[in-house]
């Protein structure tokens, strides 16, 4: 099978996650550090919190800015679950915001109509690893005095304006699950230039205690668990290492696509925007005859090759309408009927590419 999205792994990383099992700390040692090192060079920011994987790193990043019962931010519903569920662990109301049906991110322009009295913060997603426009962002964001937190899951090494994934927001949270830019196996990580957030979110993650002056254990804020071990640090290290490798490979194919499909008029490519440097998580067309995109996939699956769908609105999944989330959003509603995703990752080879590319022009042939 060709899977939409898979891992890289090299010798060296083995050798790294090795080297820690051999050593004397397994977790809560000096591999942390060293990751969360080079993830502040990753991203050009000052400091950066890693911890168990992208959706705790979100629970860190809302928690340290402080978001409460009653507050309410706005987001994108074209986004994995974690997003907004983990505004729902703070007791905040997430309010979606239409996307665009260019890079699929939320409609910057529909971000200020949505703004009430309650509203703290914005959360971007830089979908499939595209950024979104953050001088129209930071500029709403500044004007009304909110927080500006992007969900970087996608996007870790990419770039918008030359600035890189990291320095475009307060608080930018990365996800190392194994489909992602580079991989822990679990793991994840907020990266910030506020010393305050960076502290408060490194004690959150250990129960909220630390060794005082005396050696001795106090909890000075609440807290959980959600510490990355040394195992996975090492191994998001040695990653590291070869990110823009990885991610330049992931171009490559996004190219390939482009040359078997670029004429088929039958999809929709994806497009990158001119200021913006994709990560390219993700590689989703969009079927213009919705109904044959269910067909599509089922043909893929006869031949061995795993497409998927990023993402049905949020506000679709039966537990948002439970609660009562109303949404219908024209365009995110149009983009989840039509949406598909292609395999796209850092092992997938020219040849199938060409293949995936064939069993569509002869799947519309
Ligand atoms: C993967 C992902 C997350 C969650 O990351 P995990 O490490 O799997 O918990 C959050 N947001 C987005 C947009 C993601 O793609």
């Amino acid at each position: 099978m060709i899977p939409y999205g898979r891992q890289s792994i090299s010798e060296d990383d083995i050798q790294a996650v090795v080297d820690v099992l051999k050593s004397d700390w397994l977790t809560q040692g000096p591999k942390i550090a060293e990751f969360e090192e080079a993830l502040c060079k990753a991203t050009n920011a000052q400091f950066a919190v890693a911890c168990s994987n992208g959706t705790t790193a979100l629970h860190l990043a809302f928690m340290a800015a402080g978001l409460k019962e009653g507050d309410e931010v706005i987001t994108t519903p074209n986004t994995f679950v974690a997003t907004s569920n983990m505004l729902l662990a703070c007791g905040v109301k997430p309010v979606f915001c239409e996307i665009r049906l260019d890079t699929y991110n939320l409609d910057e322009s529909k971000v200020e109509a949505l703004i009430t009295s309650k509203t703290k913060a914005i959360v971007t997603v830089d979908f499939a690893g595209q950024s979104c426009d953050y001088n129209v962002l930071s500029a709403i964001a500044k004007k009304h005095g909110l927080l500006l937190i992007a969900d970087a899951a996608h996007a870790l090494g990419g770039e918008f304006e030359g600035k890189k994934i990291g320095e475009l927001a307060d608080m930018t949270l990365l996800s190392f699950h194994p489909v992602k830019s580079i991989t822990t196996g679990e793991g994840g990580a907020i990266v910030t230039n506020n010393k305050d957030w960076a502290d408060a979110m490194k004690r959150m993650r250990s129960h909220g205690v630390h060794k005082n002056e005396h050696g001795m254990n106090v909890m000075t804020v609440f807290g959980y668990n959600y510490r990355i071990t040394d195992l996975q640090a090492a191994l998001g290290t040695s990653q590291h290492k070869r990110l823009q490798r990885l991610n330049a490979h992931r171009r490559e194919v996004v190219k390939w696509y482009a040359e078997e499909l670029g004429t088929l008029a039958d999809i929709v490519l994806p497009v990158e925007k001119e200021n913006v440097k994709s990560a390219w998580h993700l590689y989703v067309i969009r079927v213009k005859d919705a109904s044959k995109r269910q067909d599509l996939y089922e043909h893929f699956k006869k031949a061995d090759i795993q497409a998927n769908f990023h993402y049905p609105a949020v506000y679709n999944n039966p537990y948002y309408r439970e609660l009562g989330f109303k949404d219908q959003l024209p365009n995110m509603d149009l983009y989840e009927e039509t949406c598909l995703t292609l395999p796209c990752h850092q092992q997938l080879t020219h040849e199938e590419v060409k293949f995936i590319s064939d069993s569509i022009k002869s799947f519309f042939q």
